[in-house]
């Protein structure tokens, strides 16, 4: 570490290694434990040049930290705040960290990319239901309205037809709200078509997804009250979200609930995300399937 790192920095160092390394370094090359560790004044992170094939890495490198000008202290402040139920926003985390507003959107906008990256790996196993709903419908509207986003939200009950009996509490439901386009969509009903997409990239081969129409849909125990809160998320932090980043939103929301339950900390669940270390618990979640 350079001199003038604080002993925060250290310590947030310290963190992000172990959620990195959590059996000590691993060359991203070849696999070997053991590397030289080269300090540098222009460099403000050490250098590791693995023993065997010389391969030199960081421990921000090929994260979404690398390159970043913000101090490790500050990211692990904001993976910690979006660890949160109430998670924050861009203003709420500038003002908390001492960087711009930019910078403050740029992190979260990072962390969200991770989040919904690991989702998109993720495939939902077991029973999955799922609906259709129009966010930014004004109530009592039931036509298509200019201004609305149409979205699918599903819910997989993985316990079920899981022969190990290992998941507890919330463990065996799995949340999914993605965006739809207006091709996936017949008026107010999906296509054939369109749910065939969803389910080729959202579900497992052997899960069994089933759509509901739109007063299942709202007399639905799980699913529209899920929506309801992750839509009260939405407007109560940011204020209405338009559609370009959309996705990631709810996906940060679903992250939260998916994984709330789970034995490790949120926070180390999103900071092994964000470090690419995702491996462990993707492979976990599958683990009984
Ligand atoms: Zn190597």
């Amino acid at each position: 570490m350079k001199p003038n790192h604080s002993i925060h920095d250290d310590v947030a160092y310290q963190f992000f290694y172990r959620q990195k390394w959590p059996d000590g370094f691993l060359c991203p090359s070849c696999g070997h434990r053991q590397a030289y560790t080269i300090h540098s004044r222009v460099r403000s992170l050490p250098l590791y040049q693995c023993k065997l094939c010389r391969h030199q890495t960081t421990l921000t490198a090929g994260t979404i930290l690398e390159g970043s000008r913000t101090s490790l202290f500050k990211w692990r402040k904001a993976i910690e705040l979006v660890s949160t139920k109430a998670s924050v926003n861009a203003v709420q985390l500038a003002a908390l960290i001492h960087v711009t507003y930019k910078t403050s959107w740029k992190i979260l906008n990072k962390i969200r990319h991770a989040i919904s990256d690991l989702d998109n790996e993720r495939r939902m196993a077991g029973y999955v239901t799922g609906g259709v709903v129009f966010y930014g419908r004004p109530p009592y509207v039931y036509f298509r309205t200019k201004r609305e986003h149409p979205l699918w939200v599903s819910c997989a009950q993985e316990r079920q037809v899981r022969r190990d009996h290992s998941f507890e509490d919330n463990c065996g439901l799995y949340v999914k709200i993605k965006c739809l386009t207006d091709k996936d969509l017949d008026g107010q009903k999906l296509t054939y078509s369109g749910e065939k997409k969803l389910f080729e990239e959202h579900l497992e081969s052997h899960a069994l997804g089933s759509t509901l129409n739109r007063v299942e849909f709202r007399r639905d125990p799980f699913l529209h009250p899920i929506y309801c809160e992750a839509k009260n998320w939405i407007n109560d932090t940011f204020k209405g979200i338009g559609r370009t980043y959309q996705q990631h939103y709810w996906d940060e929301y679903c992250f939260r609930l998916n994984y709330m339950h789970s034995d490790t900390p949120l926070i180390h669940i999103l900071t092994s995300i964000c470090m690419k270390n995702i491996s462990y618990f993707i492979l976990n979640a599958h683990v009984s399937s």
